[in-house]
């Protein structure tokens, strides 16, 4: 080999390795293809230079980066003899190397080498792991023997290596494609669980699941429904279940209805979707064929599943020849899963609420009948005490005054029992009117002054003179004052002091009901206002109650836009302060009126 031989032979194994080395660098496969075509225009010194990749969507070779070639003369028939060449190189998987297409017998025939002058052409298919993924072509119109044999032995190696860059940024893509799919569905999921964790209503859950399918695969309409038991209506055997049935419940589309509908298992589409556990595609469905009676070019049917067993269905159809793909129908079922718990959680929901009517409607029941036999209890005893049914011992008043103490805290448990039914059961009425709260503490007061003397407790009551109306239902708030003022009494040693005030603070009145009394622990605090709760403290245990009062004082202060908090140190003695809104002034309204008109 001669020198200059050598020092060609040097440069270009020089030029190779430069340009191989900048490949892979970046994974952006229009960035890597550029980089392959300007280093192969580089590397040959050719004057022209394209590169095509195979598109297995289309099932044709494309083009993809091109040097001094524009599209037009790729695709127009001018370059027949081009495409021939990569053709050629794809077909065998070999480099192509021409020095005078004019005289060559592989091309020479062809009208474009003729009318174009080609004469240097190379071409090198790009091949990675036994695969073609298209080809480089690069020529030079003017000079022939401007490619040497040399030359196609560099190109095609760094065809090779160009071949695993493309690859790997397709790939790539491909998976940066998947991955962004994936985290776009991911957050659409988040989104429909939000919604679907938001309700507990069975029929909304439904919709919402239904509305969801349909709006992602385009469907045209479709129905959702759970399985149900059959019960027989044999009556020795209430409620046996004889067998399940589908009812769908929400129907979309043009032919929606609003009623349920009833399917049978044997239906062929739902018994198939029951057999193969798995969704079923239909086509061509018509009316009778349909789930839910609605004919379609495709019916998909997906089972809703829980708990590993089928509780329901989810159909879907579209008119007009239009798919459902799999992609959907892959969709579909994630949604279903989604939809499956919420079903159950609007189903617990349900049992909840029909378990609390049933102990609700239990409650006023049992708390009208104990009314009626304590009224007569009462009545009889008054009788008695008043010596209508003849003179009484000494002892039997003093069993009549047992009975008596008796009835008052039955009736006072089954009136805290009736309150706290009307107020879960969102039954209580509360007529709000404003008042003056003053008169209301003077005429609580009044009533329990006979038992705060009874213990020798002072009473004082600290009223602004400045308070305005307030807000609310007077007789409930009577009834959060006495509560309080009735603990105050009870667990305030004899000689101790309640005191009452009442404040106007800002759009609310405060009131606070003081005491000296046994206090509470700091333990305790934290279960005051639970239904039952009483401190073990035996000066708490002698006083009569059922731990139900701060409860219900606490409701109802809530439920008439207030707040309840206390403060308390054992031993010491407790406050409990609520709030309540001030009645609008007629002139604050007018300002707001006219503020609210400018
Ligand atoms: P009851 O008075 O019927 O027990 P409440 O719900 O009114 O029911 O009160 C619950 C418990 O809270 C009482 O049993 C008592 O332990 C404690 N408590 C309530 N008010 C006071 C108070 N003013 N001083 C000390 N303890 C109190």
């Amino acid at each position: 080999m001669n020198n200059q031989l050598i020092e060609r032979q040097e440069a270009r194994l020089a030029a190779l390795y430069d340009v191989s080395s900048q490949l892979g660098k970046s994974l952006d496969l229009g960035e890597v293809l550029n980089q392959v075509m300007d280093s192969i225009i580089q590397l040959t010194g050719a004057e022209r230079g394209f590169l095509m990749l195979y598109d297995a969507e289309q099932g044709r070779l494309q083009t993809r980066a091109a040097r001094n070639f524009d599209q037009e003369t790729i695709e127009a028939d001018a370059s027949n003899i081009s495409k021939t060449v990569v053709e050629r190189a794809i077909q065998t998987g070999e480099g192509i190397l021409s020095s005078n297409a004019q005289e060559d017998d592989r091309f020479s025939g062809q009208e474009s080498v003729v009318g174009y002058q080609l004469r240097s052409i190379m071409c090198a298919p790009l091949q990675v792991r036994g695969q073609t993924l298209g080809a480089v072509y690069v020529d030079n119109r003017l000079f022939s023997g401007v490619f040497e044999k040399d030359d196609l032995g560099l190109l095609v190696t760094f065809a090779n290596q160009a071949a695993i860059a493309i690859e790997n940024a397709r790939l790539f893509t491909q998976t940066d494609q998947a991955l962004a799919r994936r985290v776009e569905e991911l957050s659409l999921f988040q989104r429909i669980d939000q919604q679907l964790n938001r309700s507990l209503e069975l029929n909304q859950v439904l919709s919402l699941s239904l509305n969801w399918a349909i709006a992602l695969t385009n469907a045209a309409g479709g129905s959702i429904g759970l399985f149900e038991d059959v019960l027989s209506e044999d009556t020795g055997l209430l409620n046996r279940p004889i067998g399940r049935i589908l009812r769908l419940m929400v129907f979309r589309g043009e032919e929606a209805h609003s009623e349920s509908r009833y399917v049978e298992l044997d239906h062929p589409i739902v018994h198939q979707v029951m057999q193969d556990n798995r969704s079923v595609l239909t086509r061509n469905v018509t009316e009778e064929e349909s789930v839910d009676g609605t004919p379609a070019s495709v019916q998909l049917a997906v089972p809703i599943v829980q708990d590993g067993e089928i509780s329901g269905l989810i159909t879907l159809e579209t008119q007009h020849n239009i798919e459902i793909n799999r992609e959907d129908i892959a969709f579909v079922e994630r949604l279903a899963d989604r939809a499956a718990v919420a079903i159950k959680n609007a189903k617990l929901y349900e049992a909840i609420q029909s378990a609390n009517k049933a102990k609700s409607d239990f409650i006023s029941l049992v708390a009208h009948e104990l009314r009626v036999p304590m009224t007569s209890i009462k009545g009889y005893t008054d009788l008695m005490n008043a010596g209508l049914a003849g003179p009484l011992s000494d002892q039997q008043k003093q069993f009549l005054e047992v009975i008596r103490r008796n009835l008052t805290r039955m009736s006072s448990l089954i009136s805290d029992l009736s309150d706290i039914n009307h107020i879960e059961s969102g039954r209580m009425k509360f007529d709000l009117k404003p008042f003056d709260l003053r008169e209301v503490v003077a005429d609580v007061a009044d009533s329990l002054r006979e038992r705060i003397s009874n213990r020798e407790q002072m009473l004082h009551l600290e009223i602004e003179d400045a308070l305005p109306p307030v807000y609310a239902d007077s007789t409930r708030i009577a009834q959060v004052v006495s509560n309080l003022m009735s603990n105050a009494n009870k667990y305030t040693p004899e000689g101790g002091e309640i005191v009452v005030r009442a404040w106007p603070n800002g759009r609310s009145a405060h009131v606070s009901i003081q005491d000296n009394g046994v206090g509470i622990s700091e333990e305790d605090q934290q279960k005051l206002f639970t239904q039952f709760f009483r401190a073990e403290d035996k000066a708490v245990r002698e006083q009569p109650g059922w731990g139900l009062g701060l409860s219900i004082v606490r409701r109802m202060v809530e439920a008439q836009d207030g707040e309840i908090s206390f403060e308390s140190k054992i031993g010491e003695g407790s406050t409990f302060t609520f709030t309540i809104p001030l009645a609008k002034m007629e002139g604050a309204d007018k300002v707001n009126d006219s503020s609210e008109q400018s």
